[in-house]
């Protein structure tokens, strides 16, 4: 079992399930002393579900999910199905591969507080890298599933995934007061407004460069496309790094900067 204690009332179990998407594996966050709120309870590992409920004591009351992804919610299904608990969070109307069919007990809204006995949880909307993704704030900590990753770039998939919403969503943090981010994947991000407007800064960063190459190449298309705007990375991951590259193109065709002919891209100059 691997256990962090985060605070004096959250704890962290990472479930056994590390790889390119996932860094060491999903985190899930056992929040509360009295009562326990999991939020994220990974991929339907027995073991991992096992550790869950050793760990907890009989508490959990209430689980949270972040989003849909077959990498945070099929273990809610399980450890719902088994200690008869609720499962607070929100399905996709766009519902993609990644996406596993969960049934939602109450759909959490922007901002609507979520009461324990010993804590509350808010969940604030916050759709790009899924249009159903929610973090959680709980007493100055943000679990963020995978709205911010430690340690690597978060995928945006279009059509669920958005690059503007992405953008947006992040932005949006600076409306709360954060001190920790308790992310899905990694370890916790103590100064979060930094790491937020790092995160921005190298998303536009790289919008930018898709500008570049569009301007040097174009019309062309996404996959001629992908070595070029992301020549800095491994080529093994140009696969995955197409999906976020087809969402920048998107957004740049959203702010009428580039257009589609249905095979080529072009920039409109
Ligand atoms: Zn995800």
């Amino acid at each position: 079992m691997r256990i962090t204690k985060i605070s004096d009332d959250i704890n962290r179990i990472t479930a056994d399930n590390g790889g390119i998407f996932t860094g060491p594996g999903t985190n899930t966050y056992m929040v509360g002393k009295k009562e326990i709120s999991v939020i994220d309870p990974g991929p339907d590992l027995s073991n991992h579900i096992d550790d869950i409920i050793e760990m907890s004591d009989g508490k959990i009351t209430k689980i949270f999910i972040t989003h849909t992804h077959q990498d945070h919610s099929p273990g809610a299904k399980s450890l719902s199905e088994r200690l008869n608990l609720p499962i607070y969070g929100c399905v996709t109307e766009s519902s993609q591969m990644r996406d596993m069919p969960i049934d939602i007990s109450y759909k959490v809204e922007h901002q609507s507080v979520i009461t324990s006995s010993d804590h509350e949880i808010m969940p604030i909307h916050t759709p790009g890298h899924a249009s159903n993704h929610f973090c959680y704030l709980y007493d100055g900590y943000l679990f963020t599933g995978d709205h911010i990753m430690q340690g690597s770039t978060v995928v945006i998939a279009p059509p669920d995934g958005n690059m503007t919403e992405y953008l947006d969503s992040l932005e949006l943090i600076h409306d709360f007061s954060v001190r920790t981010i308790l992310p899905g994947h990694g370890d916790p991000i103590n100064e979060p407004y930094n790491e937020i407007d790092a995160t921005i800064k190298h998303r536009l960063k790289r919008e930018k460069k898709v500008i570049e190459q569009l301007k040097e190449a174009h019309p062309i298309d996404i996959d001629s496309l992908v070595p070029k705007v992301y020549d800095d990375v491994n080529s093994f991951l140009h696969p995955i790094a197409r999906f976020s590259l087809e969402a920048h193109l998107i957004r740049l065709i959203e702010n009428n900067q580039a257009t589609f002919d249905g095979q080529k891209y072009s920039l409109v100059e």
